[in-house]
């Protein structure tokens, strides 16, 4: 018994994944193509994609933004839990890893559910803030450029309805944001969104040690 977090070894891992993970075939698939790739740390853990469907089905989403989509697992795995007249944005700015996601997003059927923008997502969140989008969404996950996650948070809880959740990943960063030797800008830019985070009275809260970490956050009404 433990009344702190585990520290989960390979094999208690491997049994967490064993007894829990149900992955549709199609995102298996696309687990493992992109595995290949250089840059697969990007994706997200299996175990945390499916924590994430359950959230935006506990929370009745319907609407869905994310900010980071790369070869699109977690925008698959959150359409797959949305209602069939469910929509989620995904804002990227990779041409190539994008065209990826969506061969996959239209081999599960939900490509009518996901709606591609491709450019800095700055000046996309700002595109939907201004089209008059503020207080639709239920969710949104954060997973970009780590320096811009202050910002995107600012411009999420004007797109949040209120009772709406975000999602910030990667808030552990492999535990450099708890090594003093590192100072790099997106363990700094970390630091400071869980400083933030953690004084902000317009949310509510919780650093979930799942996956590289993955701060939830309630906007109040
Ligand atoms: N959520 C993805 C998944 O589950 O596979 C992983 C996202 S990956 C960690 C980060 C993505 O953010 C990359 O695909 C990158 O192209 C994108 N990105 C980086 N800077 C960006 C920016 N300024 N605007 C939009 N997307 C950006
Ligand atoms: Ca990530």
């Amino acid at each position: 018994m433990s009344n702190k977090t585990l520290a989960l070894d390979d094999r208690l891992y491997d049994y967490l994944l064993s007894v829990s993970l149900r992955e549709p075939d199609v995102l298996a698939r696309l687990r493992e193509e992109t595995l290949h790739r250089a840059d697969a740390e990007m994706q997200i853990a299996p175990e945390q994609g499916q924590f994430m469907a359950l959230l935006l089905k506990l929370i009745g989403a319907r609407r869905s933004l994310e900010v980071g989509t790369f070869t699109g697992y977690s925008a698959l795995v959150c359409a797959l839990a949305l209602p069939e007249d469910g929509q989620l944005i995904a804002l990227d700015i990779n041409e190539e890893t994008t065209a990826i996601a969506q061969r996959y997003w239209a081999e599960a059927g939900v490509e009518n559910k996901i709606e591609l923008r491709l450019g800095p997502a700055e000046d996309s969140l700002r595109n939907l803030i201004d089209g008059g989008d503020q207080g639709s969404f239920d969710f949104m996950f954060i997973d970009a450029d780590k320096t811009g996650y202050l910002t995107y948070y600012e411009m999420g809880l004007q797109l949040l309805r209120p009772g709406g959740v975000l999602a910030f990943d990667n808030v552990l960063w492999a535990g450099r944001v708890a090594d003093p030797g590192a100072g790099d800008d997106d363990t700094q830019a970390l630091r400071a969104l869980n400083v933030q985070l953690h004084a902000d009275p317009r949310v509510d809260i919780s650093m979930v040690p799942i996956g590289d970490g993955l701060t939830l956050a309630r906007k109040l009404g």
